[in-house]
């Protein structure tokens, strides 16, 4: 058997909250400075510059990349704020919000601000 097949059903303990709010934290303030930098970098690609064709298609699309970046970064933002509030205002961290089972920790050390855990994420995707 493959062992990331295995479920989890370990509890948080104090400690391991902690550190993975303090991850959040630190996760957060990095999304924050790169979601500045790329809606700067977003805009700044100038469309009227004298390039050719190519490079104009380039540009764009390279605008086009950095606006989706820029799109996933803020879901990402918003779920790693709703983590630290959850941690904050309930003890409801680690669970998963669709079927209240433990995310586990070795999900949670990889992505401290997943919602679901890994069974519910991949239907979610699969469903897709
Ligand atoms: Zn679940």
């Amino acid at each position: 058997m493959d062992p990331h097949e295995q479920p989890e059903q370990d509890e948080l303990t104090e400690a391991q909250c902690a550190e993975l709010r303090s991850d959040l934290v630190s996760l957060q303030a990095e999304l924050e400075r790169h979601i500045n930098v790329g809606s700067e970098s977003a805009e700044t690609v100038d469309l009227d510059a004298p390039i050719g064709r190519l490079t104009r298609m380039d540009a764009m699309q390279r605008q086009q990349m950095a606006a989706e970046t820029l799109r996933r970064q803020s879901v990402r933002l918003a779920q790693v704020r709703a983590a630290i509030k959850r941690i904050d205002t309930t003890d409801l961290f680690g669970l998963c919000q669709r079927c209240e089972e433990p995310i586990g920790m070795r999900r949670l050390s990889a992505r401290p601000e997943a919602p679901i855990c890994m069974t519910c994420q991949r239907a979610q995707e699969t469903r897709r």
